[in-house]
């Protein structure tokens, strides 16, 4: 809890913009084991962390759907998978 507050408050202090996955989908949950889920309860804490505090320091936070966000284009939008291309690993 302490690491996520320190954390949290240095992404929000040096940043005017801050945004982060949301979290998983309950349907990724049920292929995960438990630890996934242990992990979902620190980034709840985390992400609840980070909206308080930018409202404290009138930054702009928010949220994003997980889905394809490793697999699609910052410039023309592509999603890498579709169309016959194969998927990229991390
Ligand atoms: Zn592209």
């Amino acid at each position: 809890r302490d690491f996520l507050h320190n954390v949290s408050t240095t992404l929000i202090k040096n940043h005017d913009f801050v945004a982060a996955e949301e979290l998983r989908s309950k349907n990724m949950l049920k292929n995960h084991a438990l630890a996934m889920s242990i992990a979902d309860v620190g980034w709840r804490t985390f992400l609840g962390m980070l909206a308080y505090k930018a409202e404290l320091y009138h930054r702009q936070f928010l949220t994003v759907n997980p889905k394809n966000t490793t697999q699609t284009c910052h410039e023309c939008g592509f999603v890498m998978g579709t169309a016959g291309t194969e998927k990229l690993t991390l």
